[in-house]
Parts: structure tokens; C-alpha cells; sequence
């Protein structure tokens, strides 16, 4: 099939995600004397803005090049060893994939698997950790929002079984694609250590891996025995100090992330919330009027920023896929793993609106009529568009 390119690329995959020109325009540098003395004058107000972003006031912020995997690996090679017991869990690709890498690096994972479409085990953990009494689990990890089925766990009920049971361990959290888009608060939350990238919430191109690390875990880094040493927390503290790094930093990235934090505190990290809410909300309102259904089991794990929509028993949401990007130059999320040819994602995060929504419902359900779905069309777009009709957001809000 010949694809239709012209018009713009609707992007609603969940990253990387469309770019604000004020970001591409920021990308566009000169190159940079990265040993300047004055280099930290550009760089440190970096630091002091991501940590707003991941609302901390006294966690260290690592800025790696590589993408979200790379943070990943970046906690647990600085705060782990070999054979050191971790809690993790699984209900999507990513959290997968999270426990593969541990358990490559030599980690002793208890791993409760969990049907796909739930979020994490609280009452798994809960069980396990009280068990543990001689704190042999050395970190807990969670997958705040599972991108591959559209599921957001809720971090402070963890923070809350690990606080009722005095359990030491350190709370890991893969927010990869909820960070600058679902509220994240780190310090609130006692989380040790975030992981996110720059491609999603972020709105930048792929290229960064972000962690922001609590003063407890990088106390423990010293015990830590796992080797490490492109994605070392010491190393990068030692230069970082003065805002250098210990190898050519991603510089034009750099640049990038200003613009990208600007942009954000224009808006206010609690609009870009709530705008992020809205949008998701007029999707599942979309979902619902088509008579589909989510992955996501509950309403309570619905995530803000990524939609899995279950096709009808006997379609393959691939060709779904196919569809909408041959025909209507529309980019979906496909199904990953368990769930792939069972649904396909809309992502709605990060540089989005309103009208840019309702052309990923109108696009898909384009697709899905094409590919003998059946779907009224219009129904998505109309349920959507009621609930961006000024007078129906306040009562949505309240009511949902
Ligand atoms: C995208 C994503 C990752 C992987 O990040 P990369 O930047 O692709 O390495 C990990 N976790 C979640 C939840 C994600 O959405």
C-alpha cells in the first residue's frame, strides 16, 4: 500500500511524543564549549527545574545520554548488588522488561506476575514485605504508568505499605511516561528513585535519561557493588557539582530541555495535569461510545496519557494500525507482546489538545470501519467533543 503523507503525521503514539517548535527551535545550537567555565550557568538551572518537574527538594537529578532503559539501568547498577532481593512486578511490557533487566543483572527478583491490565499488586506486596522480617527485600519497584495498557498505579499507597511496616527497602518507580504529564510527587511519596526520558512527557526527542535519586539511596550507593560506570551516579556528581559532566554531555538535547521546561511552567505543571486528564477523559468517552473497551480493568488504573483500546473478538488491531497510517497518515500505538493484534493505543501526552484528540478518535474510527469494525461513525468524536464543551468540564470532573 502506497502511504499518504501528505498533510500533517498525526502522532498519537505514546512517544516519542510530538515536539513544541519552540523545543525544535531550541534544538538548533551552535556547538558549545562543554568545559566552559560559565557552562554551568546554562546547566545548573536545569537540575534546580527538573527537580520542580519530579517535585523534590533534596533528591540528586542525573541527566544521562541514552533514554528511559538507561535510567533504569542506572538504578539498579549504582544502588544494587549481585543477589540482592528486589520486589517487582509485572502487568505490561515495560514493567517486563524492568524485571528482565534486573534479573540479567544477576538481582534475586520476587516476582509477582499480574494479570495485564491491573496495576501493581498492593496487596502482594503488602503480604510479602510483611514477611520479610529481616529486610532482605532491599528495593520495591513500580512501574507507575504502564504504557503498553494504559494503566497508572497509585505510588502513595506503596509508599504507605512500606511506611506501616517500618520495611527499609528502597521504592524504585519507572515514570518513564507519566513524569511532566500525571503528577508525580517524589518527596511526598518517599520514591527513591524516578526514572523518566525525554521523548514522552517531556515532548523532546529521544536522547535523555533522567533520574532523580533521594538522599537515602545515593547514602547507599557506596554499599552497592553492581559495576557501573557510563551511567555512574559518582561520576556524574563529581562534575555536575560545577554543572560539567564526565563526557561530552548531549548538549543541543540541553538546550532542548530548557525550552521544554519553559514551555511547561508556561502552562503550570497542575494545568498540564489537568489538561492531560481532559484529553484522556474525552478518549474513554470516545471508547465507550464506540462500545469498545479499555485494557485497563478499572477505572481507578485508567492512565492519563495513554488509552489501549480492545478491538472485538476476531479483528487484529494491527491492521487497524495498518490502516491508519497507510490511508490516513495516523500513527497508533500498537499492541505490544501479550496484547498485540488484541489493541491498539492512543497516546495522548504531551504536546496535545483538544482538536488533536478528536482527530486520532476520528482517524481511528476511520480504521476500524475499514477494517469491518463496527463502529457508528462520529460516536467517539461527538462523545469527545461533549466533554469539551465548556459548561460539561467542571461536572465531568467532579463526577468522574
Ligand atoms: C517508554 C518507556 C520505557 C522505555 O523507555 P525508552 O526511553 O524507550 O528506553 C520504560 N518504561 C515506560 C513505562 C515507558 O513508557
Amino acid at each position: 500500500m502506497i502511504r499518504n503523507t501528505s498533510g500533517n503525521n498525526g502522532l498519537f503514539i505514546p512517544g516519542p511524543t510530538n515536539i513544541p517548535d519552540q523545543v525544535r527551535q531550541a534544538l538548533n545550537v551552535a556547538s558549545q564549549d562543554m568545559r566552559a567555565p560559565d557552562f554551568g550557568e546554562f546547566t545548573l538551572p536545569l537540575f534546580r527545574d527538573l527537580k520542580r518537574v519530579f517535585k523534590t527538594e533534596s533528591a540528586e537529578v542525573f541527566i544521562f545520554p541514552g533514554s528511559g532503559t538507561a535510567g533504569w539501568e542506572a538504578t539498579l547498577t549504582n544502588l544494587f548488588s549481585v543477589g540482592d532481593k528486589v520486589l517487582m512486578s509485572s502487568f505490561g511490557q515495560f514493567s517486563t522488561l524492568w524485571v528482565d533487566m534486573a534479573q540479567r543483572f544477576g538481582l534475586d527478583v520476587e516476582h509477582c506476575k499480574v494479570e495485564w491490565g491491573l496495576g501493581v499488586p498492593f496487596e502482594d506486596y503488602r503480604r510479602i514485605l510483611e514477611q520479610d522480617k529481616e529486610h532482605k527485600i532491599k528495593g520495591l519497584f513500580v512501574c507507575h504508568n504502564e504504557t503498553a495498557t494504559g494503566v497508572t498505579s497509585d505510588i502513595k499507597q506503596v509508599r504507605t505499605i512500606l511506611d506501616d511496616l517500618n520495611h527499609p527497602a528502597l521504592l524504585c518507580v519507572d515514570a518513564v511516561s507519566s513524569v511532566a504529564a500525571i503528577d508525580f510527587r517524589m518527596d511526598e511519596w518517599g520514591v527513591d528513585a524516578v526514572v523518566t526520558g525525554s521523548q514522552k512527557g517531556l515532548m523532546m526527542p529521544t536522547g535523555l535519561g533522567i533520574v532523580a535519586v533521594s538522599q537515602k539511596a545515593i547514602a547507599l550507593r557506596a554499599q552497592a557493588t553492581l559495576p557501573r560506570s557510563f551511567l555512574s551516579f559518582d561520576d556524574m556528581m563529581k562534575h555536575n557539582a560545577t554543572g560539567h559532566f564526565p563526557y561530552t554531555p548531549a548538549t543541543s538535547l540541553l538546550h532542548g530541555l530548557r525550552a521544554s521546561l519553559d514551555f511547561l511552567f508556561e502552562e503550570g505543571l497542575e494545568n498540564v495535569f489537568d489538561r492531560h486528564w481532559r484529553l484522556a477523559h474525552a478518549v474513554r468517552c470516545g471508547v465507550e461510545a464506540w462500545g469498545l473497551e479499555l485494557c485497563a480493568k478499572d477505572p481507578a488504573l485508567y492512565s492519563d496519557t495513554v488509552s489501549a483500546i480492545v478491538v472485538p473478538e476476531g479483528f487484529d488491531s494491527g491492521e487497524v494500525l495498518k490502516a491508519a497510517y497507510y490511508r490516513y497518515n495516523l500513527s497508533l500505538g500498537s499492541g505490544l507482546s501479550k496484547v498485540a493484534g488484541k489493541v491498539f493505543r492512543i497516546g495522548h501526552l504531551g504536546n496535545m489538545n483538544e482538536i488533536m484528540v478528536l482527530q486520532a478518535l476520528a482517524g481511528a474510527e476511520l480504521a476500524m470501519k475499514d477494517c469491518g469494525i463496527q463502529i457508528e461513525l462520529g460516536s467517539g468524536v461527538a462523545a469527545a467533543q461533549e466533554t469539551f464543551l465548556l459548561n460539561n468540564r467542571v461536572s465531568l470532573k467532579q463526577a468522574a
